[in-house]
């Protein structure tokens, strides 16, 4: 049995995009303390070794909902934290927990600890693509409905400005990312770039692929659901860096104010 805990409560923490050290100091600080940890394996495996004499209760995906009514139950008692990748904010389960803490009318302590969400990973690994104003949309349609996707696609690349693409594409729904494709093509050039990123900031990254509008089609593949696609905005450019490496710049609009 654990030992008693030295106080209760729910720690919801994310544990960023992969590597341990993207993960904050004080979610690493939470996982030290805390009695119980309960995630989905995938992103307990990565933090093995910060595991070592807890409680630990293993969740699939698609049990979110079992998930957050376990921690919670365990947390009138216990210290506990539910972990999620990147930020737990973020298509994470700080919402679910929370809806469901105050469904239970629960009043334990909760502290949300945020996490390097995969925008801004993927974002670090290709230069800066998202200097400005940009949106974020998961074309998941498990909890979404497409047609909503499909009007918030639309909304965005009208305005022109940045798309960091979650969740692209995956074996359940391969097609929801050509479709995405053919809503930007109504609002952007096929110069606009775009950068595909697989497992940013993880052990097992690999080198992002820099295509364009116009190209994308022939990179669909590449795509799977470890995977964040940024479409770049109507002012963003190729970036050229040494040995020809390419990544993506969004000018921010000091040009248009200084000299440089
Ligand atoms: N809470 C997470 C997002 C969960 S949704 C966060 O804040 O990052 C899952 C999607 O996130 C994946 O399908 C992928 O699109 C993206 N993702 C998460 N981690 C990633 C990483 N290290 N590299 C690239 N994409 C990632």
């Amino acid at each position: 049995m654990p030992s008693p805990a030295k106080s209760n409560g729910l720690y919801i923490v994310g544990l960023g995009p992969g590597k341990a050290e993207y993960m904050t100091g004080r979610a690493v600080e939470v996982l030290a303390d805390v009695d119980y940890v309960i995630g989905n394996d995938s992103y307990l495996d990565a933090i093995t070794p910060l595991l070592e004499g807890k409680q630990v209760i293993r969740s699939s995906m698609g049990k979110e909902v079992e998930r957050a009514k376990k921690a919670i139950e365990l947390a009138q008692i216990h210290s506990v934290a539910i972990v999620s990748g990147g930020d737990a904010g973020v298509y994470g389960m700080a919402g679910i927990v929370l809806e469901v803490l105050e469904h239970a009318g629960a009043t334990i302590p909760v502290e949300i600890v945020p996490g390097v969400t995969a925008a801004n990973a993927a974002a670090s690994v290709v230069g800066a693509p998202l200097s400005g104003d940009f949106a974020v949309i998961s074309l998941s349609d498990l909890l979404t409905p497409l047609e909503v996707i499909e009007k918030r696609l639309d909304a965005v690349f009208s305005i022109g400005i940045p798309v960091v693409i979650y969740n692209p594409r995956s074996h359940g729904r391969p097609d929801n990312f050509a479709l995405a494709m053919e809503h930007a093509r109504k609002y952007y050039p096929l110069t606009v770039p775009i950068a595909i990123i697989k497992n940013a900031l993880r052990n097992d990254g690999t080198n992002p692929v820099i295509t364009t509008l116009g190209a994308i089609e022939k990179s669909i593949d590449e795509i799977d659901m470890h995977t964040t696609v940024i479409i770049g905005g109507t002012e963003s450019r190729i970036w050229r860096m040494e040995n020809n490496v390419k990544g993506i710049i969004t000018p921010r609009g000091y040009h248009r104010k200084y000299l440089y």
